[in-house]
């Protein structure tokens, strides 16, 4: 059975003493309420990474980071490395977000060198993918993400891919309020799951959780997360409001 996940991605929000109490809420909130099958990670900013892992000593949560540097050490300064991240005990690491595609020149190739990277430290990278509100509006969103999972992925082993999580995330559905419908989320998600299939054969695919993120919330959380090919979410404004993000997080059928 592939893993339920609910992963909140802080972006660059939260002070020191703000992220102090976001954990402490998400944290007793998952005490009270929470399915026992569904994983639980949040994305802080990196500075806050060690906060996160004292704060979930119960394992409420996991943790992750939400970029590392394509290399593994030296002269690069203000990046951080795989090596650091896990040496901090942070199990997750974001890679392929739209935000660092769009602001900050990420490729795929260097995505698949971050992605290398991450599984040789034993990190889990959610790989995301999705098309532009252009490319769908051009039918084009089939082969965009297509090519996105074949140039960034396509170079693992089958072994590798086992240890990864895929989130789709649209890109005119970040952060806009506009979410994709029910029908199109579990028309992307088995086409990622077949283009996974084709590669690396059905009991991969069958392994593979892929998350659906863009403007994601507690108001239509369980209608998407009901689709046979959505196994969560990836949260970016809603995992900021700790009743909402918990509520998302029991937002799976029953
Ligand atoms: C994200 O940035 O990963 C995201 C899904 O953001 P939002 O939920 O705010 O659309």
């Amino acid at each position: 059975m592939r893993k339920k996940i609910v992963a909140g991605n802080w972006k660059m929000n939260k002070t020191f003493s703000q992220a102090e109490d976001l954990l402490f809420s998400i944290a007793d909130r998952l005490q009270k309420d929470r399915p026992e099958d569904v994983t639980v990670v949040v994305f802080p900013p990196a500075l806050y990474l060690e906060l996160a892992k004292d704060v979930s000593t119960d394992n409420d949560f996991s943790f992750g980071a939400q970029n590392i540097n394509e290399h593994e050490s030296g002269a690069y300064t203000g990046e951080i490395s795989a090596a650091m991240v896990q040496s901090i005990g942070a199990e997750y690491v974001i890679l392929g977000h739209s935000e660092r595609r769009q602001y900050f020149g990420e490729n795929d190739n260097v995505i698949a060198e971050k992605i290398k990277l991450a599984l040789s430290h034993e990190l889990t990278p959610v790989y995301c993918c999705g098309e532009a509100l252009e490319e769908r509006e051009n039918g084009h969103h089939f082969s965009v993400v297509e090519s996105q999972i074949n140039d960034a992925l396509f170079g693992l082993e089958e072994d590798d891919f086992k240890r990864i999580v895929i989130a789709y995330e649209p890109v005119w559905a970040i952060g806009t309020g506009r979410t994709a419908t029910p029908e199109q989320a579990q028309e992307m998600h088995a086409f990622i799951r077949n283009c996974v299939a084709a590669k690396f054969g059905k009991q991969a695919a069958d392994m593979v959780s892929i998350l659906y993120g863009g403007s994601c919330n507690a108001a239509n959380a369980a209608e998407l997360f009901a689709n046979a090919d959505v196994d969560g979410g990836l949260i970016g404004g809603a995992s900021l409001k700790p009743d909402d993000f918990v509520a998302i997080v029991n937002s799976f059928p029953k």
